[in-house]
């Protein structure tokens, strides 16, 4: 298959697998909608499905549970609310149940950041426009309630304040048909793995062969395949678009060497020769370390004459989402990020993401340079690479290679030179970021080709 994706991906990228999988869908039209739904589809200026809504929607809509690797930006959100917001229109419950402070949802998305839920809620709230469907969503550090959430349809939630909601007997998930993991990996990589745990097995939920169970992931290691082994029916379908965990090569990526004391005034130039050549969209994530550097950072910046803004998991709500607002309108058109920002926020136009400190693992390094070049757009993505940063130098290689970039021969230096008897074990038995693919291929097709 040779066909492109609305958003310029290869259908050749695509990996399906499971007994009996749904024929993927050409248009919208193929999918034979609710006529409301296919209303509000065209509302959002949706022409045709992306590449994983060509695949994904068929097959939640034949009543499959579904593992799904996507890249950020994929149109994830659309795959997983319209067979959901469809399920309920096509079978409409009789009469809501619930007082009116109490949440008896049919259908639950988790999400790992208060950012993600609010994005995933505003995209439900736009497709169940006059249906009749409600939304509601819940997430930590607002308000504990907000009364008209009894007769909520489909409730959007971070594991922590669902937990507290399930707790305080505000929610109850026993007439729950559909559940949707959104950024599974990433609740796991924050440390959510017990929270949710609780809400599945042991809120009162229907079982894995009473509700339908979507898991949504950008990368596929271990303790997902475990999850989704657990968490889904048997006859599962896996479908991955794109080589999981990875970065597309619309994103040009260049890594700076720099010393640690020069950062800033790298940093300066960077951004400097961005303006210059300049495109419409001058829109540029700085991603740092800690919270105190991002505060510091933001002040650094603005002393410099440039307009910017911090955004980190210290600031409030309120806080966060005006940094934001003001950022995806391009007034402020620098936001200075910790790892807060870095998953599942769709701003649009995004040109470019700096690495000011590099994490420490490269999937996070993947998200974050996920933030640009999406809905098929051009990215460029710069990071500032210090001595420190050597342990990630041999996978940064690997990453550069896999996505056609240009790696610098100081990197190739740095990744021999750290390529310790851990890193020798690793390849040798597959690294925690190409585990997904390589695990996938020995366990599914019976095939045992590494990568390296
Ligand atoms: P997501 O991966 O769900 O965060 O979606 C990324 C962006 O693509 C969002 O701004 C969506 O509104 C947009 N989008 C999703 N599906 C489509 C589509 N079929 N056509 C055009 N834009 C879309």
């Amino acid at each position: 298959m040779s066909e492109e994706g609305y958003f310029g991906e290869s259908e050749s990228e695509v990996e399906v697998s499971g007994s009996d999988v749904p024929a993927p869908a050409r248009s919208f039209d193929d999918l034979s909608l609710h006529s409301i739904l296919n209303d509000n589809i065209r509302k959002c200026r949706f022409a045709v499905p992306t590449l994983v809504q060509k695949y994904a929607i068929p097959i939640c809509l034949a009543a499959r549970d579904l593992m799904a690797c996507a890249q950020t930006g994929s149109g994830k959100t659309a795959a997983f609310c319209f067979p959901i917001i469809e399920g309920i229109l096509r079978e409409p419950v009789p009469g809501r149940e619930g007082r009116r402070r109490v949440s008896i949802p049919l259908a639950l998305i988790l999400s790992p950041t208060r950012e993600l839920a609010q994005q995933i809620a505003d995209e439900a709230f736009k497709f169940c426009y006059q249906t009749g469907v409600r939304v509601g969503v819940v997430y930590g550090g607002t308000r504990l309630w907000s009364d008209n959430l009894g007769g909520v349809d489909i409730l959007v939630a971070t594991p922590g304040r669902l937990n507290d909601l399930l707790d305080r007997e505000m929610v109850e998930l026993r007439k729950l048909k559909y559940l949707t993991l959104d950024e599974a990996d990433r609740m796991l990589d924050m440390g959510f793995e017990p929270q949710i745990r609780r809400i599945v097995e042991e809120s009162g939920m229907p079982g894995a062969e009473l509700r339908q169970t979507l898991m949504f992931s950008a990368t596929f290691p271990k303790k997902i395949q475990r999850l989704a082994g657990e968490f889904l029916r048997k006859d599962y379908v896996f479908l991955a678009i794109g080589e999981v965990g990875s970065s597309t090569s619309r994103i040009e990526q260049e890594i700076i060497f720099v010393q640690r004391n020069q950062k800033h005034d790298c940093l300066g130039m960077v951004i400097d020769r961005q303006q210059m050549h300049g495109s419409k969209s001058n829109k540029t994530l700085v991603f740092v370390g800690t919270k105190l550097k991002a505060d510091d950072l933001e002040i650094w910046l603005r002393s410099r004459g440039y307009v910017a803004i911090a955004i980190h998991g210290d600031k409030t709500q309120e806080e966060r989402r005006r940094a934001l607002k003001s950022f995806k309108s391009g007034s402020t058109p620098l936001l200075v990020a910790t790892e807060v920002a870095s998953r599942g926020i769709d701003i649009p136009d995004v040109s470019h993401v700096i690495n000011f400190d590099l994490p420490t693992n490269i999937d996070d390094y993947v998200h974050r340079i996920g933030r640009t070049g999406r809905a098929g757009k051009r990215g460029f993505a710069t990071a500032l690479f210090c001595d420190g940063d050597a342990p990630l130098a041999h996978k940064l290689v690997h990453l550069l290679e896999s996505c056609n970039q240009q790696v610098p021969d100081w990197l190739i230096q740095k990744a021999a030179e750290s390529s310790t008897v851990t890193d020798r074990h690793e390849r040798r038995m597959g690294s925690s970021w190409d585990a997904p693919k390589r695990s996938w291929m020995t366990n599914k097709h019976g095939r045992n080709s590494f990568y390296w």
